[in-house]
Parts: C-alpha cells; structure tokens; sequence
C-alpha cells in the first residue's frame, strides 16, 4: 500500500503529494485523512495522507516507508481533505497551508529525535558511562537529553551512531498532549472500607479522614482535589494506597471552559407567523438534503436565534449535525448561553480566548462524535463532523469571517461548499446583509439544487412582539460649529446623557474608529478630498502632507485652506476614544464610563467582565469602538450616540459606506429592546449621505438600491469580483520592475484567453489589471510594497489563471526574493 502525503513543508516546490510505502502493521490504520510522521529531506516530518494506491509513482526501489502514525483516528475526514484542496486552488495557498488551518494548533507537532543503543553493540565501542546511562532509561532516550547529560561525549555519540552502535529515531511529537490527571479510585465496598478506617491507629487520624471522605464523595476524585479538600498530602494518599485501600490511576480529562456552569434549560417558543414560515423553508432544505443557500434577513430583535434553534433541533432529529458560526465579539456569554441551554451537553464551543488545549479538547468532542453541534467563530466551519445538515452564518456580513493571514478564506464561501459535499442547507442571518449575498439571494438559484424551487431570500421585517425600532436624531457637526460649539458632544447628545445620567438609566457611545487611517476634512463645510480618478476619499500622510489614492496612486499636496469654502477650519481626522473618556469626564463630574477597545480588552476574559460589570449596571456610559455595536442587549440601555459617523465613512475602500450603513445599523438596534423605549443620536459632517439617511430611518432597501448604483457605477462587487496581489521587496526598483513583469505576463494569459476585456465593456466576461501601483501601507518591516488589483466578472478561473501568472515567479529558486502575497476577494483593499 502507498500513501500520498503532504509533508509540512508551506514552499511551492514540495506543494504536492509524496510516495510513502505504508508498513505492514500500519496498513488497517492509516486512512486519508491520517497524520503520520515521514523521512523527508534527512528529517522527519509531519504529513497528511491524501491519498492512498496500490502502485508508487516512483521507483518501488526508492520508497521510503511511512515512519508513524501520529492519531489512532484520522484528524481529518476525506472530504475536509477534498476541501483542503479546493481552498488551496481557489486562495492560492498551498496544500498544506490549507490542512493545517483545519486542525487546532494542539496538533501541529515538531519532530523529536531519540537514540538507542543497538542490540549489537561491542563493549568498549561507546565510552562506558554513557552506555550504562541509556540502558538505565530502558536502552533510549531523547537526544537532547543525553547530550545535555554528557556534553564532554559528544564525540563519541557522533562516532556511535556511525558504527551503529547507537541508532537514531525521530518522533513527531505534538505540543500538547492529552491531559491526564491523577485520579483516587476506592477498591472496595462501602463497608470494608469503612471497617478499615475503623481499625486504623490513633496516629493516621489523617488517613482516616481521608478515606470517609472518598466515601461521602462516593466516586472517583481528582488527587489535587482529595488533597485540598482533606487539607491532607500525597504522602497520606500513597499510604493508603500502600494499604490496598485506595488506587491511583492517569485518566484522561476534557477541559471544559464551561466546566461547573450551570445553563438553565429552555423549551423552543412558540414562534411568530413570520418565524414560522422561515422555520418550515429552512426544514424542507435541510429534509430535502441538498445543496442550498438561504439569506435570512431579518431586523434586529426580530428572534433570528429562536429560528436557528429550531432549525438545529429538527436537523439533529434527522440524526445530522448542525455548524454554528458566529463572530468572534459576539460569541459572548449570552450567546453560548443560549445554545448551551437548548442543546446542553450535545455544543461544543469554539473561540480564540480557549486556551489550545481547551480548543483541542472541544474539537476532540466533535470528532469522536460527543457532540452534534459545533458552535464557534470563522474555523468552526472545518469542524469534523460527518453528516452535516445545517450551516447556520449568523451576522453574516461580519469582514471577521475574512482570514486575512494565509489561508485568506471567507468562511461563507467554505460554507457553501462543505454543504455542497454534504448535502447541507446553508443560512445566512443578518438585520444588514452584505451587498453580495443579498444580490445573490435576489439572483436565480441554478436548477437541480433546493433553492431552485424556492425564494433564497427570507424576510423577517417586525421585531417579536411588536416593539418598534427606536426613533434616530441625525445631528449637523458643522452647524454646532457655526453656533460656536467646539465639543465633540452636539447640544443634542449633551442634552440626552444628561437626562439619562438623572434617571439612572445607561448610554451606549460609538466612536467609530479604526486604525491608522486618517483624512482630511474640513470643519466647517464637511468638505472631504477625494480621488478624481476613483470613488473614494484620499488618505492623509502626515510626515510628507501628501494624501493619496491607495487604488490608483494619485496623489497630491495636502492643502491647508479648504478648497470649497476657503475656511482655514481643515485637518486630518482622528480622535481617540481615550480623548472621549477625558471629555465626558470634564463635562459631567462624577459619570462612570466604561471604555471598550483594544486596547482595554487585551487580557483573557476582560471583555466579558467589561460587559458584565455594565450589565449589573456599574456604570453610566458604555463607550467603544466596534465591539460596543454588535449584539448586546441590555433592557436599561435607552440611549445611543455615535459621536461622528463620518470615521468610517470616508475610509478610503469601496466597502465604507456599506460598513458604515451596517454599524450604524447595529448599533441603532441596541437601544430600547426591552420594556424601556430607546432614542439614538448619530453626529456627523456628512448628514446628506445616504449610508446616514438611510440608516436613520431604518431603510435597508434604499440603502442597497443606492449603494448598487454606486457600485455600478464604479465597477466594485457585486458587478465584478476582486483579487488584490500583493508583492515586497527591500529594493524599489527591483521590485517595481518585478511588478510590472507579472502584471504584463497575466495581461498576456488574460489575452491568449481572451478574456482581457475591460469591466465597462458591458460583455459577459471582462477581465482587468490595475496596477501595479505603491500599497497603502507603501513599506512594512523594510520591505516595499506593490499591488496589483484584478478586477474580473462572468466564468472565468481567476484563481488558475494567477496561479499560472505567478509561477515562474515563484517555482525554482525563489526569484529574487520578491514575495507575492495573493487575496481572493479581498474585504479591504486599503
Ligand atoms: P435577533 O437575533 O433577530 O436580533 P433575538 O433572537 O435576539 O433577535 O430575539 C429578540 C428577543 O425576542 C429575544 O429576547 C428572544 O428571546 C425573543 N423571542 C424570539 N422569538 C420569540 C418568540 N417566538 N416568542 C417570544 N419571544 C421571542
Ligand atoms: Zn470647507
Ligand atoms: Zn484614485
């Protein structure tokens, strides 16, 4: 038998599948999907089988055999190994890139080495103390360990291992075991045992104590815990033991980070008639058990989760299981308590705040089949389940489910073709879906699959029980400045936190702000400057008072009168949520504010004590960037102020008034959730925008038909789709001329294609490269950057066609040292 594996080494060259002769004792065990150690290049390294066959491909006489095999029970399954691959053709990363983003880090092992000391080997041939040392550790130990312990005998290691008198092994070893704790058994029946207490002397008092209380606990206990519980010690325990009373034994624990919390269970609520209706869609999908994509677009609070549960429920009915996706923020407690309670034990959770071997321990759960529905954020999508029923993406217009390192997959895409290969309903859920899924839904479905038969897009347009969605101010920052107001607080927002802080009820402030990114504007008339060339606003570089187009490359001088309205009122924007704090703090003595962002939340779990803390109402005002927006409910938030929607409005990317509708959106749908009705007051320069009018008056659709105009216009998705190439190096020149040699060579496969046809052309398949031009952020780490944007629309394999582009880059010899760095449908190009 021959096993075709990908060794872990990420470089093009070794980018595909190896030959391994599988040793006979292996044979049963080793399936695809397998992790083995492999001899690879004098080393030995971790693989995946991919493959298995009767036949080598090479010389039978140069197989190397397999040399172990890491899990009794494959950590992938053949299809997330199909898959693997389909991510490493569609995101042009390699094979192994791709199978190593499908299991958690715990299993990503390094290769040990070890020594033996053959059997036939002559006295006198290793120096003696050496020898005797190996054979008191049973005849091997680890290299390390004996050169360490005999750093004067290296030599003579050296000269053992070539007479063979030692003989060298290596091991894959992961980074984290299984845990195992050292567990107290009793060995007999209540009573015997109790006898013997009885009969033990005054002296072992402690014994004694020991003992009784195994017997109150009346099961297995944790060492540790027997000891801290009896303030006894080991010593006591050994005895015990010693005494035949007692057993010590390893067993192997699951941490559970919801280890000891209770969730109170829940009964499924009886649903709306507009939840109902979705319900029975999604059922009939997830029976029909084809391949389907359904958009759920419902309001906030119109009970998207209640669906999702029932959904999940009669998925498992049907003895599959159901994948969860949420974002990373809002995989807070109140969410995990939501499934938990419904679901119990049958959920495991998965986030980045677990430690790996919490992570692990979940992921186990899943694949040895513990549980049935896997809840966690973007690579919870790989969870290793085998019959998978329903997909749910909630928040689906989340950029989190966006991989911006390598693999730099979207998870609704990964999605939508797991369920494919399992005949899977796929749900996406959003009060503010992305411009393409909600332009995909609204496309007819291709015949032969469910959705064919069936509307994609499923409307949930009423909150549960009526509540109306709260009523938003949009408030002028220029006419405050007319009016002499210098604050960053309008006399509106002033007013309402005022009111808010005398009636004891609590404020949610957005500041909306990412990053590095700066523009410049004017404070007097809103003027912001913008690229003639493209649809998107320059970005200010301070050192050099240039600003630029990070699509085009235009640039020019930074001016420093306004040029609409001449006032000197204009500058780069920034203001930090820390400089709000400092504000609240002078103008309402007293107010407690809790503040939200990166750099409050570093430490595990600081998220959630911040949201606890203002849940038990601890404080007056929530302040925060993103984090603050998204999926809180707090029945005495009644306000919520977006101190200047303008932040993120003028990003320079295509996506930012849709980012900026979204979040506004969002955070609009945390106030008045409950008995309390809530009031929402969004600041800005900008209060004819339609990302803002739209947002305020709750208008999804006038949104999206403005927005796709725009993005007609433009040539932005969902008209076409992107891939942003990236490419650096320490030299300017080299790397412009590099840049422009692979944009030249894919123009040249694009025309031998024929497809080389600009966006505008109106013709079904267009193919275009912009570029190259400087990147944004024009030198990292001493390193320049170019890029590259391909835009392109109608069947065209983009993908294949870079691949091939950028191959005699990158095979061989790495060319030059230029890195190439490939985005599939990119979230941000800036
Ligand atoms: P969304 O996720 O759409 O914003 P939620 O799922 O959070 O909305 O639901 C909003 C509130 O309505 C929650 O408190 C939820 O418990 C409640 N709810 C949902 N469905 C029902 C129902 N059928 N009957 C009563 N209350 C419901
Ligand atoms: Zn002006
Ligand atoms: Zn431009």
């Amino acid at each position: 038998m021959i096993a075709k594996v990908i060794v872990d080494v990420p470089s093009r060259q070794t980018d595909r599948p190896f030959d391994y002769l599988v040793p006979f004792e292996m044979e049963s065990w080793i399936e695809i999907g397998s992790r083995v150690g492999v001899p690879f290049g004098g080393r030995v390294l971790q693989g995946f089988v991919v493959g298995l066959a009767a036949e080598a491909d090479i010389d039978p006489k140069r197989l190397k055999p397999v040399s172990e095999l890491l899990d009794p029970m494959p950590p992938l399954l053949p299809d997330l190994v199909e898959l693997a691959k389909w991510l490493s053709d569609k995101y042009c990363c390699s094979w192994t890139t791709a199978l190593q983003a499908m299991i958690p880090a715990a299993l990503k092992g390094k290769a040990e080495r070890y020594v033996e000391l053959a059997e036939e080997a002559e006295e006198g041939e290793l120096p003696s103390e050496l020898a005797e040392w190996l054979a008191s550790q049973g005849g091997t130990a680890k290299l390390e360990a004996l050169l360490e312990r005999f750093p004067q005998h290296a030599k003579g290691v050296k000269s053992g291992l070539r007479t063979g008198a030692i003989i060298e092994h290596a091991s894959i070893k992961d980074r984290l075991s299984i845990k195992k704790m050292l567990t107290v058994f009793l060995t007999a029946e209540e009573e015997t045992i109790r006898a013997a207490a009885e009969e033990l002397p005054a002296r072992a008092a402690k014994q004694r104590e020991v003992l009784l209380y195994m017997l109150r606990h009346g099961g297995p206990l944790q060492m540790q815990a027997l000891i801290a519980a009896t303030e006894g010690s080991a010593s006591t325990v050994r005895a015990l033991e010693g005494k035949g009373l007692l057993e010590l034994r390893e067993v192997e624990q699951q941490r559970d980070p919801y280890a000891g919390r209770e969730f109170v269970r829940t009964k499924p609520l009886p649903l709306t008639a507009g939840q109902q209706a979705v319900f029975e869609r999604i059922v009939r999908s997830v029976r029909a058990g084809e391949p389907d994509t359904m958009l759920l677009h419902g309001v906030t609070g119109s009970g998207k989760t209640e669906v999702y549960l029932q959904s999940i429920q009669y998925c498992l009915g049907l003895g599959k299981q159901a994948i969860v996706l949420v974002p990373e923020i809002s995989l807070t407690p109140q969410m995990v308590e939501r499934f938990k309670g419904r679901f119990g034990e049958a959920v495991a959770v998965m986030h980045s705040r677990l430690s790996n071997g919490e992570r692990y321990d979940e992921w186990r759960k899943i694949r040895s089949r513990q549980v049935q529905v896997a809840i966690g954020a973007r690579s919870a999508i790989f969870a290793p389940f085998e019959s998978i029923g329903l997909i749910i993406i909630d928040e689906e217009h989340e950029s989190s489910y966006k991989q911006e390192e390598s693999p730099k997959y979207h998870a609704r895409d990964v999605a939508v073709r797991r369920a494919r290969q399992h005949g899977a309903a796929v749900v996406l859920g959003s009060a503010t879906p992305s411009i393409e899924t909600f332009a995909a839904a609204n496309r007819p479905q291709p015949s032969g699959t469910a959705g064919g038969r069936e509307p994609a897009l499923l409307p949930m347009p009423e909150r549960v029980g009526g509540r109306p969605l709260p009523p938003v101010d949009v408030i002028d920052m220029r006419e405050e400045l007319r009016d002499g107001n210098r604050s960053m607080f309008s006399r509106k927002l002033h007013e309402l936190l005022t009111d808010r802080l005398e009636k004891g009820e609590q404020s949610v402030l957005l500041l909306n702000r990412r990053g590095y990114s700066t523009f410049v504007m004017c404070r007097s008339c809103g003027y912001t400057a913008q690229c003639p060339h493209c649809d998107i606003s320059l970005t200010y570089h301070q050192k050099t008072r240039v600003m630029r187009c990070h699509y085009c490359g235009h640039a020019e001088q930074a001016p420093t009168k306004c040029p609409s309205c001449e006032s000197e009122h204009i500058r780069y924007f920034g203001t930090g949520t820390q400089r709000v704090e400092e504000e609240l703090a002078k103008l309402f003595p007293g107010i407690r504010v809790i503040r939200m962002d990166v750099d409050t939340t570093t430490e595990k779990n600081a998220h959630e004590k911040l949201l606890k803390q203002f849940g038990d109402r601890k404080a007056d005002v929530l302040l925060g960037t993103q984090m603050v927006a998204k999926g809180l409910d707090f029945p005495y938030v009644t306000l919520v102020g977006v101190i200047a929607a303008d932040t993120s409005l003028n990003l320079p990317d295509f996506r930012a008034a849709e980012r900026t509708f979204q979040l506004l959106t969002q955070v609009a749908g945390r106030a008045g959730r409950h008995h309390l009705p809530g009031e929402v007051v969004i600041q800005t320069y900008s209060p004819e925008h339609y990302a803002v009018t739209t947002a305020q008056h709750h208008d999804y659709a006038a949104f999206i038909a403005e927005e796709l105009r725009h993005r007609g216009a433009m040539g932005y998705p969902p008209y076409c789709r992107l891939i942003l190439i990236t490419m650096s190096h320490e030299q300017l020149t080299l790397l412009s001329s590099v840049g422009e040699q692979f944009a030249s060579r894919l123009r040249e496969l694009a025309e031998e294609q024929g497809i080389l046809v600009p966006l505008n052309s109106g013709l079904s398949k267009a193919f275009d490269v912009l570029g190259p031009v400087a990147s944004p952020i024009s030198r990292m780490k001493d390193r320049y950057r170019f890029q590259c944007v391909i835009k392109y629309r109608g069947s065209i394999d983009a993908s294949a066609l870079i691949r091939e582009a950028l191959a005699p880059f990158t095979d061989g010899p790495p060319l030059r040292q230029v890195q190439f760095s490939v985005d599939v449908d990119p979230q941000v190009i800036l």
